[in-house]
């Protein structure tokens, strides 16, 4: 007994559904930007004003990676490796 729906049931071609789900991951990547410490989306500064996005790409993760990270990686990870480094 299987519980899980199957494809066919949709009635909709397997090659049809991933190139959804490929459109919508290419989107959301598009959208925002993730940590790539914690794999959560960095936070995007906003200008209180506007709602316009001034920022959303992140800090950077160096010397932890070589990606971006948000602003709690930033603080808890990244910085106190900086002073680890330094000293
Ligand atoms: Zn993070």
């Amino acid at each position: 007994m299987n519980c899980s729906p199957s494809v066919e049931d949709f009635g909709t071609p397997i090659v049809e559904i991933m190139g959804v789900m490929a459109k919508n991951t290419k989107k959301m990547k598009e959208k925002k930007m993730m940590c790539s410490i914690c794999c959560k989306p960095v936070d995007v500064l906003r200008d209180p004003k506007t709602e316009e996005i001034l920022w959303k790409y992140g800090h950077n993760a160096a010397p932890v990676n070589k990606g971006r990270c948000c602003s709690k990686c930033n603080e808890t990870v990244v910085l106190p490796e900086r002073v680890l480094r330094i000293n």
